[in-house]
């Protein structure tokens, strides 16, 4: 059988003393008389007369030696054995007690935390526990939330696929062109909403692999210009594009970067019926700003600190309808974030949005 950790501790304190007092008593037991002997023999140096008691008190010595020794050895090690015993117990509670609390943390119980111990290196242990425990109660939370909305997210289009099928199938209603675009437009956005939530747990967990270079971003910038150009309706909104003459190379991921002009550019065109799509560039201290600004609907002052929240859309129902999943923003503020940049809004409810980014210099 294995000795535990408390048996361990004690048998090792109790080694210790052993030692200790077998080599007391035989160094003393060996010594003392000798030396006692020694003493006589200087008293009678001196001229005591010693010769008819010395053998009676060579023997008393002894006697009184073993007796103190016995006495000794007995309340030394009763008490170092107590000590001991209590010294193991005390480590050993606290380990145990540390056991159970991680012990319920695993199963399941995220708030669970380790007390604080006088113990310096216990209590070191309990502190990165503690601070993984709560990083994972993040993780954790998070996960629930992303399940939560996903499946809320993902109910709405298969309800409605669901319903046209039952209905076919019932005869209730007729098959037409009309039905089926419906049906397909419905799965197209599940399968947006499906590639949107691959994207985004990438994006939070990190996995994105991000290539960050040296660039120019004159050619994405007028090569996206020209590709939303195409898109825009006659009466709609005219896009713009305003940058300096010199345009400085910046330190970035050129495929993320229009990753994220494409969502700004995107947002624009679907919230803005008429006026103008503004791409403007600029740089500020180390850094080179894109802001795409747009005279659409806008956002109402309550609702902007949202929109970078995943799932998050000003209407749900309308912008259900036209597409949006609401996780646009929040892979745009992720990526430039991983590009080291940081992301704003300004919005105007009626006059219109600003989304503004920062990429560093190169
Ligand atoms: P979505 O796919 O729904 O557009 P986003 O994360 O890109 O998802 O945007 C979240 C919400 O923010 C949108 O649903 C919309 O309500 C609001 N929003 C984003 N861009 C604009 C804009 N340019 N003008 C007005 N509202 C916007």
């Amino acid at each position: 059988m294995k000795m535990g950790l408390r048996g361990r501790l004690f048998f090792s304190h109790l080694v210790v003393m052993i030692v200790g007092v077998a080599s007391l008593v035989s160094i003393s037991k060996i010594s003392s008389p000798r030396l006692f002997v020694l003493h006589l023999e200087g008293l009678e140096n001196q001229g005591f007369d010693l010769i008819d008691v010395r053998a009676e008190l060579v023997t008393g010595f002894e006697l009184a030696w073993q007796r103190s020794t016995l006495w000794s050895v007995l309340v030394g090690t009763t008490a170092a054995g107590g000590l001991s015993y209590w010294v193991s117990r005390r480590i050993m509670q606290r380990l145990t007690e540390m056991e159970q609390i991680t012990q319920k943390f695993a199963a399941g119980q995220m708030d669970a935390r380790l007390p604080v111990s006088d113990i310096p290196e216990l209590s070191g242990l309990s502190s990165s526990f503690n601070r993984m425990a709560a990083s994972l109660e993040g993780v954790e939370a998070r996960r629930r939330e992303v399940i939560g909305d996903m499946t809320h997210e993902l109910r709405t289009p298969l309800t409605v696929v669901r319903g046209y099928l039952e209905e076919l199938a019932d005869g209730e209603i007729e098959a037409s062109p009309e039905i089926y675009r419906r049906l397909a437009k419905e799965t197209r956005r599940l399968e947006r909403l499906v590639n949107d939530l691959q994207e985004l747990s990438k994006a939070e967990a990190g996995y994105l692999p991000i290539n960050i270079q040296r660039v120019n971003l004159r050619p994405l910038l007028e090569s996206l210009v020209e590709k939303f150009t195409d898109q825009l309706l006659e009466d709609g909104p005219v896009l713009l594009l305003q940058y300096p003459s010199v345009l400085p190379p910046v330190l970035a991921d050129i495929d993320r970067t229009e990753q994220v002009l494409v969502n700004l550019l995107g947002n624009a065109v679907r919230y803005t019926n008429e006026g103008s799509i503004t791409i403007t560039v600029g740089t500020e201290a180390s850094q080179l700003w894109i802001a795409v600004s747009d005279t659409g609907i806008g956002i109402a002052p309550e609702n902007l600190p949202h929109v970078f929240e995943r799932f998050w859309r000003a209407d749900q129902s309308r912008d259900r309808h036209s597409g949006g999943t609401g996780i646009g923003l929040t892979i745009s503020r992720r990526l430039i974030e991983l590009q080291g940049g940081q992301i704003q809004v300004e919005s105007e409810l009626g006059v219109g949005s600003t989304f503004r980014f920062f990429l560093p210099l190169a």
